[in-house]
Protein backbone atom coordinates (compact mmCIF):
# COMPACT_ATOMS: atom_id res chain seq x y z
CA UNK A 1 0.00 0.00 0.00
CA UNK A 2 1.25 3.39 -0.99
CA UNK A 3 1.89 6.33 1.57
CA UNK A 4 -1.30 8.05 -0.38
CA UNK A 5 -3.55 5.06 0.24
CA UNK A 6 -2.29 4.32 3.64
CA UNK A 7 -3.37 7.89 4.29
CA UNK A 8 -6.89 7.87 2.80
CA UNK A 9 -7.30 4.82 4.54
CA UNK A 10 -6.90 6.75 8.00
CA UNK A 11 -8.92 9.17 7.24
CA UNK A 12 -11.54 7.27 6.06
CA UNK A 13 -11.66 5.34 9.71
CA UNK A 14 -11.42 8.59 10.97
CA UNK A 15 -14.86 9.89 9.09
CA UNK A 16 -16.60 6.59 9.68
CA UNK A 17 -15.76 6.20 13.11
CA UNK A 18 -15.47 9.80 14.52
CA UNK A 19 -18.32 11.79 16.40
CA UNK A 20 -17.01 15.19 16.86
CA UNK A 21 -15.68 16.05 13.09
CA UNK A 22 -15.45 19.51 11.53
CA UNK A 23 -14.28 19.61 7.93
CA UNK A 24 -13.43 23.23 7.26
CA UNK A 25 -12.91 24.33 3.48
CA UNK A 26 -11.53 26.83 1.74
CA UNK A 27 -11.23 28.10 -2.18
CA UNK A 28 -9.29 25.44 -3.23
CA UNK A 29 -12.45 23.16 -3.06
CA UNK A 30 -14.05 25.22 -5.52
CA UNK A 31 -10.99 25.66 -7.92
CA UNK A 32 -13.00 22.45 -10.10
CA UNK A 33 -15.96 24.73 -10.09
CA UNK A 34 -14.43 27.52 -11.88
CA UNK A 35 -13.61 29.65 -9.22
CA UNK A 36 -10.23 31.40 -8.84
CA UNK A 37 -8.30 31.44 -5.52
CA UNK A 38 -6.97 35.15 -5.11
CA UNK A 39 -5.35 34.13 -2.05
CA UNK A 40 -2.27 32.68 -3.13
CA UNK A 41 -2.09 34.73 -6.42
CA UNK A 42 1.22 35.23 -8.28
CA UNK A 43 0.00 38.29 -8.97
CA UNK A 44 1.50 40.68 -5.74
CA UNK A 45 -0.63 43.54 -7.12
CA UNK A 46 -4.26 41.80 -7.33
CA UNK A 47 -3.65 40.11 -3.82
CA UNK A 48 -2.73 43.44 -2.21
CA UNK A 49 -6.00 45.56 -4.46
CA UNK A 50 -7.69 42.90 -2.76
CA UNK A 51 -6.71 43.21 1.03
CA UNK A 52 -6.51 47.07 0.76
CA UNK A 53 -9.88 47.64 -0.42
CA UNK A 54 -11.58 44.69 1.36
CA UNK A 55 -12.41 46.55 4.65
CA UNK A 56 -15.23 48.44 5.83
CA UNK A 57 -12.82 51.81 6.41
CA UNK A 58 -12.84 51.70 2.53
CA UNK A 59 -16.53 51.19 2.55
CA UNK A 60 -17.24 54.08 4.63
CA UNK A 61 -15.10 56.12 2.32
CA UNK A 62 -16.84 55.80 -0.62
CA UNK A 63 -19.40 52.95 -1.08
CA UNK A 64 -19.99 53.84 -5.11
CA UNK A 65 -16.23 53.24 -5.52
CA UNK A 66 -15.96 50.21 -2.94
CA UNK A 67 -18.85 48.48 -4.86
CA UNK A 68 -17.61 49.01 -8.59
CA UNK A 69 -14.24 49.04 -8.54
CA UNK A 70 -13.43 46.60 -5.83
CA UNK A 71 -16.38 44.16 -4.75
CA UNK A 72 -17.97 43.66 -8.48
CA UNK A 73 -14.23 42.99 -10.01
CA UNK A 74 -12.87 41.18 -7.42
CA UNK A 75 -15.34 38.60 -7.64
CA UNK A 76 -16.68 38.94 -10.74
CA UNK A 77 -17.31 35.09 -11.18
CA UNK A 78 -20.12 35.68 -8.45
CA UNK A 79 -21.25 38.79 -8.69
CA UNK A 80 -22.96 38.61 -11.74
CA UNK A 81 -24.86 35.63 -11.07
CA UNK A 82 -23.15 33.53 -13.12
CA UNK A 83 -24.10 29.73 -13.30
CA UNK A 84 -21.85 28.13 -10.96
CA UNK A 85 -21.83 24.18 -9.59
CA UNK A 86 -20.64 22.30 -7.11
CA UNK A 87 -17.96 19.81 -7.93
CA UNK A 88 -17.39 16.38 -7.20
CA UNK A 89 -15.53 17.81 -4.16
CA UNK A 90 -18.43 19.36 -2.84
CA UNK A 91 -20.40 16.66 -3.64
CA UNK A 92 -18.30 13.72 -1.85
CA UNK A 93 -18.62 16.10 1.51
CA UNK A 94 -22.58 16.16 1.25
CA UNK A 95 -22.30 12.30 0.66
CA UNK A 96 -20.28 11.64 3.91
CA UNK A 97 -22.13 14.70 6.22
CA UNK A 98 -25.73 13.59 5.25
CA UNK A 99 -25.15 10.15 6.72
CA UNK A 100 -23.51 11.90 9.62
CA UNK A 101 -25.75 14.12 11.42
CA UNK A 102 -23.41 15.53 14.04
CA UNK A 103 -20.14 16.18 11.71
CA UNK A 104 -20.11 20.01 10.84
CA UNK A 105 -19.02 21.84 7.49
CA UNK A 106 -17.61 25.27 8.38
CA UNK A 107 -16.44 27.20 4.79
CA UNK A 108 -14.73 29.73 4.34
CA UNK A 109 -16.16 29.86 0.92
CA UNK A 110 -18.52 32.86 0.05
CA UNK A 111 -19.67 30.76 -3.85
CA UNK A 112 -22.43 29.10 -1.41
CA UNK A 113 -21.85 26.01 -2.88
CA UNK A 114 -22.12 23.70 0.03
CA UNK A 115 -25.21 24.51 0.17
CA UNK A 116 -25.83 23.92 -3.09
CA UNK A 117 -24.58 20.54 -3.36
CA UNK A 118 -27.47 19.82 -0.63
CA UNK A 119 -25.42 20.36 3.02
CA UNK A 120 -28.43 20.46 5.53
CA UNK A 121 -28.39 24.12 6.98
CA UNK A 122 -28.08 23.16 10.45
CA UNK A 123 -24.66 21.09 9.24
CA UNK A 124 -22.89 24.01 7.57
CA UNK A 125 -21.62 27.20 8.75
CA UNK A 126 -20.64 30.07 6.16
CA UNK A 127 -17.61 31.71 8.25
CA UNK A 128 -17.30 34.66 6.27
CA UNK A 129 -20.52 34.80 5.23
CA UNK A 130 -22.12 34.78 1.57
CA UNK A 131 -21.76 36.79 -1.48
CA UNK A 132 -25.66 36.53 -2.39
CA UNK A 133 -26.76 38.52 1.26
CA UNK A 134 -27.09 41.68 2.09
CA UNK A 135 -26.82 44.20 5.34
CA UNK A 136 -28.07 47.64 5.60
CA UNK A 137 -24.67 49.37 6.88
CA UNK A 138 -27.04 51.96 9.10
CA UNK A 139 -25.74 50.73 12.55
CA UNK A 140 -29.03 49.46 14.24
CA UNK A 141 -31.09 48.64 11.40
CA UNK A 142 -29.83 45.60 10.77
CA UNK A 143 -31.81 44.54 7.58
CA UNK A 144 -30.65 41.72 5.76
CA UNK A 145 -31.94 40.94 2.07
CA UNK A 146 -31.26 37.94 0.12
CA UNK A 147 -31.16 35.99 -2.16
CA UNK A 148 -29.14 37.69 -4.83
CA UNK A 149 -32.51 38.85 -7.36
CA UNK A 150 -33.88 41.02 -4.29
CA UNK A 151 -31.30 43.58 -4.58
CA UNK A 152 -30.81 45.32 -7.71
CA UNK A 153 -27.03 46.29 -8.61
CA UNK A 154 -27.95 48.27 -12.07
CA UNK A 155 -28.18 51.55 -10.18
CA UNK A 156 -24.42 51.05 -9.65
CA UNK A 157 -24.16 51.59 -13.65
CA UNK A 158 -25.63 54.90 -13.08
CA UNK A 159 -22.64 55.82 -9.94
CA UNK A 160 -25.18 55.25 -7.12
CA UNK A 161 -25.22 52.25 -4.41
CA UNK A 162 -27.74 49.53 -3.87
CA UNK A 163 -29.81 50.86 -0.54
CA UNK A 164 -31.51 49.85 2.24
CA UNK A 165 -35.41 49.31 1.17
CA UNK A 166 -36.22 50.48 5.27
CA UNK A 167 -34.10 53.36 6.18
CA UNK A 168 -32.44 53.97 2.41
CA UNK A 169 -28.73 53.54 3.88
CA UNK A 170 -26.24 52.02 1.43
CA UNK A 171 -26.32 47.99 1.56
CA UNK A 172 -23.02 45.63 1.66
CA UNK A 173 -22.67 42.09 1.04
CA UNK A 174 -22.90 40.35 4.21
CA UNK A 175 -19.39 38.94 3.62
CA UNK A 176 -16.74 39.39 6.45
CA UNK A 177 -14.05 41.92 5.42
CA UNK A 178 -10.32 42.30 6.74
CA UNK A 179 -11.11 45.00 9.22
CA UNK A 180 -14.06 43.16 11.05
CA UNK A 181 -13.97 40.35 13.60
CA UNK A 182 -16.12 37.04 13.33
CA UNK A 183 -18.02 37.93 15.86
CA UNK A 184 -19.39 40.76 13.77
CA UNK A 185 -22.28 38.96 12.58
CA UNK A 186 -24.14 35.98 13.91
CA UNK A 187 -24.57 35.29 10.58
CA UNK A 188 -21.23 34.03 10.37
CA UNK A 189 -21.59 31.11 12.79
CA UNK A 190 -18.67 31.88 14.69
CA UNK A 191 -20.30 30.72 17.89
CA UNK A 192 -21.41 27.01 16.78
CA UNK A 193 -17.62 26.76 14.54
CA UNK A 194 -16.08 27.51 17.69
CA UNK A 195 -18.26 24.97 19.99
CA UNK A 196 -17.91 22.63 16.91
CA UNK A 197 -13.77 23.29 16.76
CA UNK A 198 -13.02 23.31 20.75
CA UNK A 199 -14.19 19.80 21.02
CA UNK A 200 -13.68 18.39 17.90
CA UNK A 201 -11.94 14.52 17.24
CA UNK A 202 -11.09 15.51 14.15
CA UNK A 203 -10.74 18.93 11.91
CA UNK A 204 -10.46 17.97 8.44
CA UNK A 205 -9.18 20.90 6.65
CA UNK A 206 -9.48 21.35 2.67
CA UNK A 207 -7.82 23.17 0.07
CA UNK A 208 -6.82 26.15 2.57
CA UNK A 209 -3.54 27.98 2.53
CA UNK A 210 -4.22 28.25 6.16
CA UNK A 211 -3.96 32.22 5.98
CA UNK A 212 -6.97 33.34 7.43
CA UNK A 213 -8.30 33.80 11.20
CA UNK A 214 -10.45 30.53 10.96
CA UNK A 215 -8.20 28.43 9.83
CA UNK A 216 -5.43 29.66 12.48
CA UNK A 217 -8.03 29.22 15.06
CA UNK A 218 -9.13 25.37 14.30
CA UNK A 219 -4.96 24.99 14.36
CA UNK A 220 -4.63 25.90 17.91
CA UNK A 221 -8.41 24.44 19.00
CA UNK A 222 -8.21 21.48 17.94
CA UNK A 223 -4.49 20.69 18.91
CA UNK A 224 -5.49 21.61 22.84
CA UNK A 225 -8.20 19.50 22.36
CA UNK A 226 -5.84 16.95 21.18
CA UNK A 227 -8.08 15.94 17.80
CA UNK A 228 -6.40 14.69 14.71
CA UNK A 229 -5.60 17.41 12.37
CA UNK A 230 -6.17 16.62 8.27
CA UNK A 231 -4.93 18.47 5.16
CA UNK A 232 -7.03 17.32 1.92
CA UNK A 233 -4.66 19.69 -0.58
CA UNK A 234 -2.51 19.49 -3.37
CA UNK A 235 0.54 20.59 -1.63
CA UNK A 236 1.17 19.27 2.24
CA UNK A 237 0.76 21.73 5.00
CA UNK A 238 3.42 23.83 6.61
CA UNK A 239 2.36 23.29 9.94
CA UNK A 240 3.60 19.74 11.95
CA UNK A 241 1.32 16.96 12.95
CA UNK A 242 -1.10 17.16 10.06
CA UNK A 243 -2.42 14.25 8.20
CA UNK A 244 -1.27 15.20 4.69
CA UNK A 245 -3.92 13.58 2.31
CA UNK A 246 -2.68 14.93 -1.16
CA UNK A 247 -4.07 16.02 -4.30
CA UNK A 248 -6.95 17.70 -5.67
CA UNK A 249 -10.22 17.46 -3.75
CA UNK A 250 -12.47 16.64 -6.79
CA UNK A 251 -10.50 13.59 -6.95
CA UNK A 252 -9.57 12.81 -3.30
CA UNK A 253 -12.82 13.13 -1.48
CA UNK A 254 -14.86 11.01 -4.10
CA UNK A 255 -12.10 8.29 -3.26
CA UNK A 256 -12.32 9.01 -0.05
CA UNK A 257 -16.78 8.98 0.14
CA UNK A 258 -16.26 5.79 -1.98
CA UNK A 259 -14.64 3.88 1.33
CA UNK A 260 -16.61 5.44 4.00
CA UNK A 261 -20.20 5.76 2.33
CA UNK A 262 -19.96 2.81 -0.53
CA UNK A 263 -23.07 3.04 -2.65
ZN1 LIG B 1 -31.47 50.10 6.82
Amino acid sequence: MSEQDGALHEVARLVSTCERLVWLTGAGLSVASGLLPYRKSKDAVWSRFITDWGTIERFRESPVEWWREFWLKAHADLAHGSPIEPNAGHDAITRMVRSRPAHLVVTQNIDGLHRKSGVAEQQLVEIHGRHDRFICTRPGCARVLEPFGTVDLSCLDEGTVPRCDVCAEPLRPLVLLFDESYDAHPAYGMRTARRALNDAEVILFVGTSFSVGITDYAIRAGRYAGARLVNVNVEAAEQHGLVNLLGPAEVTLPALAAITDPS
